[in-house]
Parts: C-alpha cells; structure tokens; sequence
C-alpha cells in the first residue's frame, strides 16, 4: 500500500513518523513518501547556526501544557535534550503610552487570576482596573453564537484590558486581529468558564487556583516552554533520521490531487504523475484547497475560506555594551494603538542560554500581522531601518547590528475567524467521503507546534485505520 504524503513541516513529519511506526507495530506494509516543494523539510521551523549564535529563522519554542510535543520527543528519545526557558527571566512587557510596562503579575492568558498582585499593579488605569474585576459580577451572556474575540473582552473586561492586553498577545500570537477572531475557536476555555461559572475569573480560580498560574500550566518535568539547544530543528531532523523507511523528494511541488476509482493521482510541478492509496495533505489549505479543485469543488471552496496572515521575522544580533537598556525579560508586545511597526520583540538569549555567545545579544523582531501587510511589500533595507527606529524608540538601542538576519512568512498564519468552528465541521463532513483522504496543519484546531504534530498524529491514524479495514 503507498501513501502520499503533501509538505514537509512539522505536521507532514509527524503523519509520516506515525504512520511509519503504526505499520512497524501492526506488521502492516506500506510505502510513504513525502512530497516538499521546498529543498529542505521544516517549514516555519528552521534553525541557522553560524559561529556560536543559534537563530530561530521561524518558530523558537513550543508549549509543553499540550502533551503532543513532548511526547514525540519522548518517542523519538530526544527529550532529554530539550531545555527549558530560563524562567529568572520570565517577564512579558507591554510597550503602551511610550513606555515598557510590566504585565502584571499572574495574568492567564488575557485575563488578571492574581488579584493582589492585579490591584497593585500601576498599568492600568483605576477606572480600567475598576472595570475589569466588575467581570465578576456581570451576567453570564446565554448564546450559542460565535462572537468576536474583541467583542467578547470588551463585554466582560471593557477596553482597558482589550486595547492594553488582549490585542497586542493576541497580535503577537496570532498575528490577527481581535475584531475578525472567533473566541469560541480562540479562547474556547473562556467561553467555558463563563457558561460554567458565570465569570472568567471565577473559572480560572477554580480551575487553577489563584497562586502562581505559570507553575499549574506546565508540565512537571519541563518548563512552560521548550526548545533544543542548537534550536527547534534538532526535532525536524531527529524525526527524519528516526524513520529511514521514508522516502522525502524535496523540491517536488504537487500541483494537482486527483480522484481515480480506487486510488489518487498526484501531478507534480515537473510533470510527475504519482499513483497511490492515500494522501495526506499536510500544506497551508489554502494549497490543498488549489490542489483539490478539480476533485471536489465544495471541500477546495471550503478550503479556500480559511484566511492567513504574513508576517515578517528579523533576527538582529547586537554586542551587550550597545544593547544596555535591554529589560530584562522574555521580550515586548507592542499594541496596534502605539502606531509602532514591530507587532513583539522577544529577547532569544534571556529566554533561553546558549543562543549567543557571551557579549552578545540576539534580539528577535515580529513585523506584519492584519494590520500592517504593507512591510512584506518592502525591501530589506527598508524593514531594516523601520526595525531599528523601533528598536531605538523601545530600548535606546543607537548602533547597527553586529549581524542580521530577515525572513519572510508571506500568508503562513491560518486566522480562526468568526465561524471558524462550524467551517471546520463542514470540511470534516465533506472529507467524509473520501475514508483515504486526510488533511493536516496548523490550519485545522491549533497552530502551535504541537498541535500541529496532534493533526499529523491524527491524520496518520485515521488513514492508517482506513487502510487497514
Ligand atoms: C514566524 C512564525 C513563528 C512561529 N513561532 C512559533 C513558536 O515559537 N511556537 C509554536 O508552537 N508555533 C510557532 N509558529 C507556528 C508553527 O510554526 C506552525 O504552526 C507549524 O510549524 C506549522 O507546521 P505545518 O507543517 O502545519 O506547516 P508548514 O510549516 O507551513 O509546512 C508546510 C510544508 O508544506 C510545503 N508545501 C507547501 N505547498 C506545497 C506543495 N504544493 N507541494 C509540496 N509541498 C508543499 C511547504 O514548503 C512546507 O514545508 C510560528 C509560525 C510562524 C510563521
């Protein structure tokens, strides 16, 4: 039996290195290979070392409070070369009305479950703090309905919390923006806790006490965030070697995927016609929606309604003695209302040890997201000098860079808009017809890391059943 498999990131990787050791544990005989448009596996995850410093070209971490991650790391016996943030350092700032300002201590997520530690806070306004813990006594709103993430903080925090917090994590997570989002897709856990409890707050206290929210959130043996020490590409290439069975063709774009009576054809951009049982199609869907449009019209419709956002990733080393007034931290969010360029900054060599060598400093800067496409119009020297006013607005940082590195992420983050959810219901409907057809990304229930390798893991054991049966 062949199985074919679409895009070599994280998620492709994974349906791959399960459906490899679903086969070796079932004595079950299949032939898999991966199909990557790109000369490289990886995707958004790729690491660049060069003369002791290591860049995250994309991706520089994943979560460990959803297991998938780190499970595959303990398949592949590589977990215990992961290391964890250095968490002395762990401080978010939000840069609002010119300056950095702490985000108060024991914030989950966008919402205060500290209230000591939120009353004595100085970053918002007695009225916006008076506002915000009003949420405890507001009506819980009784509707099945999709709401905008926006519309949902405003309603039960008001915009203090929306324009100072929400916006900019969200902007800095999802490059999205707040009025467009599904909250139910977002923040499923909040819309929970209002049903359930009546109040946000009120569910978090209960579902996780009140103390200190970082510790309950992770995992026990890791911190809340994890990487490898020469970056997150020691995973790519550690699932790679893990299954030599497999075959990857890089730089073998699939240009078609077509139904035949009991197989699939796959046409690639050379002119290659692939016979096979399965696919899995592991791209962005807005590429899977391309590729199935002469299959089914509705599912590639369907597809194609899922709406991404580019973003831009500049790496910029600077020697310590320039980069004095550097917080201490884990980096910057900037809200939209600051009319800044950067969206977040985040301070790669106090997250994690060992990205730089000693007198150095590499600073990662996030440009682009729905409100400001336009910079993945320009070129280098533009986002370069726009890059470094910022930096000098934020951190009095005057020189040039030691060394610097811009990547660009043109249409790579998949936005959960309103709707979001009852969308997903329709392609898994229409995907019903198809029991040796599957999909999987960060586009379809999470777009973190390991939720793309769930989808991966997902995908690999639906159609290995199908395949099976
Ligand atoms: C800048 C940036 C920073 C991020 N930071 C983090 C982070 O720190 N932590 C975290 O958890 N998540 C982060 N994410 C999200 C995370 O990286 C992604 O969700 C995840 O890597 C998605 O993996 P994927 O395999 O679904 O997609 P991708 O990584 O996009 O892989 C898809 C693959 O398909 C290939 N492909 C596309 N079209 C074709 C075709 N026609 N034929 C063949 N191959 C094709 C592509 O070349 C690519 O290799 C970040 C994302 C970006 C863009």
């Amino acid at each position: 039996m062949k199985i074919a498999i679409i895009g070599a990131g994280i998620s492709g990787l994974s349906a791959a290195y399960y459906l490899d050791s679903l086969s070796k544990d079932e004595n079950f005989d299949i032939e898999i290979d991966i199909f990557e448009k790109n000369g490289h596996a990886g995707g958004n995850i790729s690491t660049k070392i060069e003369n002791g410093f290591v860049i995250e070209e994309g991706a520089d971490s994943f979560i460990t409070s959803k297991p998938w991650g780190i499970d595959l790391c303990e398949k592949l016996g590589i977990e215990e070369q992961l290391i964890s943030t250095n968490d002395s350092n762990r401080k978010t700032y939000i840069y609002f009305d010119q300056k950095l300002n702490e985000l108060p201590e024991g914030f989950f997520l966008m919402a205060p479950s500290n209230i000591e530690a939120f009353e004595k806070s100085t970053f918002f306004s007695t009225e916006g703090k008076k506002r915000i813990l009003k949420e405890l006594e507001l009506d819980p709103l009784i509707d099945d309905g999709d709401e905008s993430l926006e519309s949902f903080i405003v309603r039960r925090f008001g915009t203090e919390l929306l324009e100072k917090v929400a916006q900019p994590l969200i902007g800095g997570i999802y490059t999205g923006d707040p009025a467009k989002l599904s909250v139910k897709a977002i923040l499923p856990e909040f819309v929970d806790f209002e049903k359930q409890y009546g109040s946000i707050i009120k569910g978090i206290s209960k579902k996780y006490g009140s103390s200190d929210i970082s510790k309950t959130e992770s995992g026990a043996r890791y911190g809340l965030f994890v990487s490898f020490k020469n970056g997150l590409s020691v995973l790519i290439s550690s699932i790679i070697k893990a299954m030599p069975d497999v075959n990857i063709h890089y730089n073998s774009s699939v240009n078609e995927v077509l139904k035949s009576t009991d197989t699939w054809l796959l046409h690639t951009e050379s002119g290659c016609e692939i016979e096979t049982d399965a696919v899995i199609m592991a791209g962005p869907s807005f590429v899977s929606s391309k590729l199935l449009s002469n299959t089914d019209k509705k599912l590639s419709g369907l597809l194609n309604e899922i709406r991404y956002e580019s973003s831009i990733v500049v790496n910029l080393v600077f020697e310590k003695s320039k980069s004095a007034d550097l917080p201490k931290g884990f980096g910057v969010v900037i809200p939209n209302t600051e009319k800044m360029n950067l969206i977040a900054c985040s301070f790669s060599s106090h997250k994690f040890s060992n990205r730089a060598p000693k007198d150095y400093e590499i600073i990662r800067c996030f440009l682009g997201g729905a409100f400001n496409q336009n910079v993945l119009g320009l070129k280098d020297s533009e986002i370069m000098k726009l890059v470094l006013e910022d930096l000098n607005t934020l951190f009095n940082i005057e020189s040039e860079p030691f060394n610097s590195f811009i990547y660009r992420y043109p249409n790579s983050m998949p936005q959960y808009t309103l709707g979001y959810n009852e969308l997903l219901d329709k392609i898994s409907e229409e995907l019903r017809k198809y029991p040796l057809l599957s999909l999987s990304g960060n586009a379809y229930g999470g777009i973190g890391i390991p939720d793309s390798i769930k989808s991966g893991k997902d995908a690999a054991q639906y159609i290995f059943q199908n395949l099976v049966n």
